[in-house]
């Protein structure tokens, strides 16, 4: 279908949020024109293709935080969702495995979020127990989540664009937003009494193919959120800071020594999970993910304060990090903590994802999903993991938003 000039609602960007937002709009409002405008020649191909494909059960997010509420009921529907849809998943279950005593008080403290967020099954277990769920992981203690599970997160955002497009929307792929402007509502009109139709208050988004003028938009433009959000008039705080997370592949012959999903314990002062086992959907075993500043945009990363206020206090976690990406041995060698039989030969480079972490001023990584909104844009400014797991359950919040503005 050709791109319309004038429409609803436009979404900025075709990855898992982009496309559940057009969805939710397009299922709530059926004969309303939604328009998703991306950048690259096919959908999905930042975040949302190149990530662990770990549908998360809601266990590490602070209870009341939006991570943790649109976690839980995200993955209840997305479940749901490939269920109906027949896009394949597997619930293969994870393990949080701690090495040893000193670890334990961190582990009590993730079996404490996960009980208050409702995290379905939880169950802790000493170093026999673990050893049931995982024959060759080693550990004092675990706690064991069986609602974990895989999905290919590229599919499941293909089945919402078909969504989309069935319910008349238009996706424009090869499409760069560049610049944002509010049009003021005819004059006339007033808040009682807003101009309907072409006279009524617009953003205009100018673009390569053009421009559309939106009754509202939503960006979920990932690594370039900041960017469009200042575009638009946003606080240029907090930014992203884009991590580059790369994964190694286990030899397939050496797959049978991890069946589901083998976690650390991770650093609480952290957003990120720490390095993982993942059996993925396809049966293929993935060490991962590395976390290391990204050469993308690097130059903005550099410029921003917070960037260094992080580095003096993380210099130490960076430089491991850095090891980890000359070496894959050596990265492969924290494999072996978890899995004895695992050796750094076992492992070959893989895939790589770059993640769009929210950096705010003061050097704090920011943990929570951000949105932020002016009269007629709502911006999300930090969507990382879980986001996609949460994706439908997101786009209900921002869908919600979103229709304040359009009424
Ligand atoms: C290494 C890694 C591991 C992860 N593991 C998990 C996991 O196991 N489970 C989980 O739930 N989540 C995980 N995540 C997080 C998850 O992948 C993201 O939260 C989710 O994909 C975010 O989706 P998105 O649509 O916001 O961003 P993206 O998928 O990055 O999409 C943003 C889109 O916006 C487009 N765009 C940008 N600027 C413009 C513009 N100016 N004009 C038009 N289009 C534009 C881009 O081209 C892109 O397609 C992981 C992420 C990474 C990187």
């Amino acid at each position: 279908m050709a791109l319309p000039s004038e429409c609803d609602l436009a979404v900025v960007g075709g990855g898992i949020i982009g496309l559940a937002v057009a969805r939710e709009l397009t299922l709530r409002r059926p004969g309303a024109s939604v328009v998703v405008l991306e950048r690259e020649p096919e959908l999905a191909r930042h975040q949302t293709g190149h990530n662990s494909g770990v549908v998360h059960a809601g266990i590490y997010y602070a209870p009341g935080s939006l991570k943790a509420r649109l976690c839980v009921e995200g993955a209840r529907d997305l479940y749901a969702y490939c269920e109906e849809r027949g896009v394949p998943f597997e619930r293969r279950g994870k393990l949080i495995v701690a090495r040893d005593e000193s670890e334990l008080s961190r582990l009590d403290e993730l079996e404490r979020r996960g009980e208050a967020n409702a995290v379905p099954g939880l169950r802790r277990l000493d170093a026999y127990g673990l050893r049931e769920i995982e024959p060759h992981a080693r550990g004092v203690a675990a706690l064991h989540s069986p609602a974990t599970g895989v999905v290919d997160f590229a599919a499941v955002a293909r089945a919402y664009a078909d969504d989309v497009e069935a319910a008349g929307g238009v996706l424009e792929l090869n499409c760069a937003v560049t610049t944002v402007e509010s049009e003021p509502p005819a004059r006339g009109a007033t808040a009682r009494r807003p101009a309907r139709g072409p006279g009524g208050g617009r953003v205009r988004l100018l673009h390569s193919r053009g421009e559309t003028r939106a009754r509202f938009a939503v960006f979920c433009a990932g690594a370039w959120a900041d960017e469009l959000a200042v575009e638009a008039g946003a606080d240029p705080d907090p930014r992203i800071v884009p991590f580059r997370g790369a994964y190694l592949r286990l030899r397939p012959d050496k797959s049978a020594l991890v069946r589901g999903l083998i976690y650390p314990v991770p650093n609480p002062e952290l957003p990120f999970l720490g390095v993982h086992l993942s059996r993925h959907v396809d049966g293929n075993v993935s060490l991962g993910p590395s976390a290391l500043l990204a050469p993308t945009r690097l130059a903005g990363s550099l410029a921003w304060p917070g960037t260094w206020r992080m580095a003096r206090r993380w210099w130490r976690t960076g430089a491991r990090e850095l090891a980890h990406a000359v070496s894959s041995r050596r990265f492969a060698r924290e494999a072996a903590d978890y899995v004895p039989e695992l050796e750094p030969g076992d492992f070959s480079r893989w895939y790589s994802g770059i993640r769009a972490q929210a950096l705010a001023r003061d050097g704090r990584l920011v943990d929570d999903f951000v949105l932020s909104e002016t009269e007629r844009t709502l911006h999300v400014r930090n969507a990382p993991s879980p986001a996609a797991t949460s994706s439908l359950a997101l786009a209900r919040l921002i869908v919600d938003r979103a229709e304040r503005g359009l009424d």
